[in-house]
């Protein structure tokens, strides 16, 4: 089984849709494939959801209009068939009939409304599967996907009622949605913006899938943030530790969980390109790479905070009360560095912000910096390799740094700056770290 996930802009025309079908066609083995919503729609449902809020309905009916009638002109190019293209309407006029009755109630579930991107973009698609005659089946991801009361994926659940659903109906491709899920108390929820990934990795997990492919719109995983720097380049090979550490740490091609349930079965996972299924996209995969730095990524919206304690030296302990505040808060520390006396971390979750401060405040002096960013440095940082933390500094003897962790795992080297600074340095560190590397730089 090879699981297939395309993204936004993957399904985000007619054409491209036509280009998804011409690729699953080609693989001749049975496949599951996970797919985004059409590029915009999920932004557009946030909107309306945040209207909603606001009470803003009729801002919120004018948006709902348009995500429409950007669907009727999709199906309109998309099939060729008029009873198709008549099955289609019917179904985006009852979507949308929905959509807008939910918009007219109390708000119950905001995700229902951001469920339905995926929704339409799945039955669109299955639809035109069957106007070109290639047998498919549409299953809900609603049927099998669900996290626990933490937000974690049911694992064992969504092992076994999938392979149930793929038992009882026998086909070479499974069509399903990215990104939705059922949550603990049974309710529609979601696996958190770019989750599609996610839903792609847990499903090739829970089938044993021989090979993971996502398909995007760049050429596979590059060296550094193609958003922010010039002349970055896609990596062959990458292993399983340096690719996770990439997406937790901002590349977002991938979503930041969606390495682990790959790696945990050790399923390959391929990255492609929709829009040039020749080039050779990166493969992921456990693998001894070579030792130095493979790749660079960058995450915006980290709090620093500096604890030091009252008591001075010998102060044991003190560390642990430090964690019990961030556990008890549930919030998870990214990055840590520690004195004798004072200790310095970072988080992503404002959440709790004031309820930590003031109870680390019990112990210890504290201060904290909003507005941070991490840059992780990706690769293999073993021990025997020299020089590269060294080579890694003189790239930002330009650009103050407020923390750095090294050593911490063999894969990532972290530093924290801040957020001003980050497309600066991960320029500097391009053109320090990768110049012999980039293909047409003399
Ligand atoms: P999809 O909608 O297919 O899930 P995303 O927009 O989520 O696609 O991810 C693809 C985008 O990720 C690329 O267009 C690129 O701008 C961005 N990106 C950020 N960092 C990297 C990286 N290191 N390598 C490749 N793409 C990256
Ligand atoms: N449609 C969702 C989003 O835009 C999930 C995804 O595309 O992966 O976040
Ligand atoms: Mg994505």
């Amino acid at each position: 089984m090879i699981v297939f996930k395309f993204g936004g802009t993957s399904v985000g025309s007619a054409e491209n849709m036509k280009k998804v079908a011409a690729i699953i066609n080609d693989c001749n083995e049975k496949k599951i494939v996970v797919l985004s919503a059409v590029s915009g729609t999920t932004n557009s449902l946030v909107q309306i959801n945040d209207y909603l809020a606001l009470h803003k309905k009729e801002d919120a009916l004018f948006l709902i209009d348009k995500l429409e009638n950007s669907y009727y002109q999709l199906i309109k190019e998309l099939y060729n068939l008029t009873n198709y293209h008549t099955k289609a309407k019917l179904f985006i006029e009852n979507k949308f009939k929905e959509i807008r009755s939910l918009a007219n109630e109390p708000i119950k579930n905001d995700k229902i409304i951001l469920a339905q991107g995926e929704i339409i973009s799945t039955n669109l698609f299955q639809l035109y599967l069957t106007e070109i005659e290639k047998d498919s089946l549409l299953i809900s991801a609603l049927d099998f996907m669900s996290i626990d009361a933490h937000e974690e994926p049911e694992q064992g659940n969504i092992k076994a009622k999938l392979n149930k659903v793929l038992n009882d109906n026998n086909y070479q491709t499974y069509i399903t949605q990215g990104f939705i899920c059922l949550n603990a108390n049974n309710e529609i929820d979601n696996l958190k913006r770019g989750g599609s990934d996610y839903t792609a990795s847990l499903i090739g997990a829970a089938v044993n899938a021989e090979e993971i492919q996502i398909w995007t719109d760049i050429d596979g995983m590059h060296n550094n943030d193609p958003r922010f720097v010039d002349n970055t380049f896609p990596i062959d090979e990458i292993s399983f530790d340096e690719a996770a550490e990439l997406a937790y740490f901002g590349a977002k091609i991938l979503h930041p969980q969606s390495i682990i349930p790959a790696q945990k079965n050790n399923i390959p996972v391929l990255l492609k390109n929709t829009f040039n299924p020749t080039a050779k996209g990166t493969l992921i995969k456990n693998c001894n790479n070579s030792i130095g730095v493979r790749a660079i990524a960058a995450k915006d919206g980290i709090i620093a905070i500096k604890i030091k304690s009252y008591r001075m030296l010998m102060a044991y302990g003190f560390l642990k009360n430090v964690f019990e505040v961030f556990e008890k808060y549930q919030t998870p520390i990214d990055m840590i560095t520690t004195s004798e006396i004072a200790v310095s971390l970072t988080i992503d979750n404002p959440k709790y912000l004031k309820e930590i401060i003031e109870d680390l405040n019990t112990f210890g002096n504290v201060e904290y910096d909003v507005d941070m960013s991490i840059v992780c440095l990706a690769g293999n940082f073993s021990h025997s390799g020299k020089g590269i933390s060294a080579a890694v500094l003189n790239c930002l003897t330009d650009v103050p740094i407020r923390m750095i962790s090294y050593g911490g795992s063999q894969y990532n080297i972290s530093l924290l700056i801040e957020k001003n600074d980050k497309i600066k340095a991960l320029n500097l560190l391009n053109q320090g770290l990768f110049a012999e590397s980039i293909p047409h730089a003399v």
